[in-house]
């Protein structure tokens, strides 16, 4: 068997079969460039079974690129909200307004437009022109190196930029005339389906007769690939500040900052439980110094209030750290009331601990900026609109400045929960509350 032959094969039998067994898909329905470049945005890191109602919602609210370039970023970030990678989201609008200004609303077909709309990769620009224009460009994303690794028993490292050019080289090459826009799908179809990660179903996969994977025995320790550095713990503690008097029926939340991981997003306000230690997982505070140090961390931020006791523990997983969450309810306090002494003395010595880190492990992310959202996605950086103006527009609403640096805070209530945007973790924690999940926590 050649390589010619190989390369042939591969290609008529997995078109054949795609043609067959392909997914009934929403944005599959219709040749839209937008609705393709949307579809691709949303399934970067996120399962198809998980975007069909995000992508039917967001095209509902958002059904061309106009409608997204002039909606309010506030609304943009709640129709993403529980997809994660939200800069996916910021950067598909601002890109939406970049083909408004450049290309007068249509798509560009243009490989070097394409790719030069905000948060749009290699991947996904070959997506676009493949399957929006039939144009023959390879989209190569990690289910594609798999498939190809296997098949031609390739050894190399697919986390190496020289891989990546390889398996691009080699995906056109195998793109049958006419056909860019199924084939690559096809090849998408096949690494979802069949030649899945950890098992896959060569016994039914149209290619397994000539591939060479599975004839060497390889399909299960291919492809090579270096692993990546674990994600960081982080043990974060986190307050849900029940609003008295005025605020009564209220909870307090902040604006993340305008730059950074999940930026311009609400959230509870929490702080590290300890300074990281490189290569150290931080164990869960015990409830009394947690809730010392979270009162003093409050304080810290311009709001007085009092822990009244452990409500859950949460996790979040990002790709590159991973909070684990101790979660405390707390009551709103007189702001003339005096620091509790064990909270400022809490305070004090997280702030020594702090500092004393920072001078040594300059690296660290700091309170209350955190982690730059760049460790995540590698490629997204942030446009510097306005912050929302939605709290700011609204004088029935408390929004607050606190003492940090530029933060906004706002006591809300189970009405707001669909006009702001919250990461969901946070989201998970407050509509909990609302429910009256916490009702019984006490010291
Ligand atoms: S035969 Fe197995 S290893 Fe080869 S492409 Fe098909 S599913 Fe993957």
């Amino acid at each position: 068997m050649g390589l010619l032959e190989q390369k042939r094969h591969f290609s008529v039998n997995l078109l054949d079969w795609y043609m067959v067994n392909r997914r009934d898909l929403p944005w599959r329905r219709h040749n839209n460039p937008y609705f393709t470049w949307v579809s691709e945005i949303m399934l970067q890191q996120t399962r198809v079974d998980t975007v069909i109602p995000y992508f039917n919602r967001f095209i509902g609210n958002f059904p061309t690129v106009q409608a997204l370039a002039e909606a309010p970023e506030e609304e943009v970030l709640k129709n993403w909200e529980g997809l994660g990678y939200y800069s996916r989201a910021r950067n598909l609008q601002a890109a939406a307004r970049q083909v408004m200004e450049l290309h007068g609303g249509e798509m560009p077909q243009d490989k070097q437009a394409v790719f030069a709309l905000k948060g749009v990769g290699p991947y996904t620009a070959g997506a676009i022109l493949s399957i929006a224009f039939n144009q023959p460009q390879p989209a190569v994303d990690g289910n594609v190196m798999r498939v190809l690794s296997r098949y031609f028993l390739i050894d190399e490292d697919i986390m190496k930029g020289s891989t990546r050019v390889l398996m691009e080289e080699l995906a056109g090459e195998l793109i049958p005339e006419g056909r860019a826009r199924d084939f690559n799908q096809a090849l998408m179809e096949l690494g979802a389906l069949v030649c899945t990660p950890k098992a896959p179903h060569c016994l039914t996969c149209p290619v397994m007769e000539q591939c060479s994977g599975r004839i060497a025995g390889r399909e299960l320790t291919l492809p090579v690939k270096t692993k990546a550095k674990p994600p960081r713990p982080e043990q974060r503690l986190v307050a849900i500040v029940e609003g008295r008097g005025a605020h009564r029926g209220r909870v307090l939340v902040r604006q993340r900052p305008a730059t950074g991981l999940l930026a311009r997003m609400w959230e509870l306000p929490h702080v590290l439980a300890a300074p990281a230690t490189a290569g150290k997982k931080a164990g869960p505070l015990a409830d009394e110094p947690a809730m010392a140090l979270l009162a003093g961390s409050l304080w810290a931020e311009g709001f007085a209030a009092r822990p009244e006791g452990l409500a859950t523990h949460a996790e979040h997983v990002f790709s590159h750290i991973v909070w684990s969450l101790q979660v405390y309810k707390c009551t709103e306090q007189d702001q003339s009331n005096e620091l509790p002494l064990i909270a400022a003395e809490a305070r004090a010595a997280y702030d020594a601990q702090a500092a004393a880190k920072e001078t040594t492990a300059p690296a660290q992310a700091s309170e209350p900026s955190m982690i730059d959202e760049a460790n995540i996605s590698g490629s997204f950086d942030e446009q510097g609109e306005p912050l929302s103006a939605i709290a700011a527009s609204d004088p029935a609403h408390d929004v607050m400045s606190g003492k940090g640096d530029g933060q906004i805070y706002r006591w809300i209530g189970p009405e707001d929960m669909d006009k702001m945007a919250f990461p969901n973790i946070f989201l998970k924690l407050i509509s909990s509350y609302f429910a009256g999940a916490y009702d019984d926590v006490s010291e």
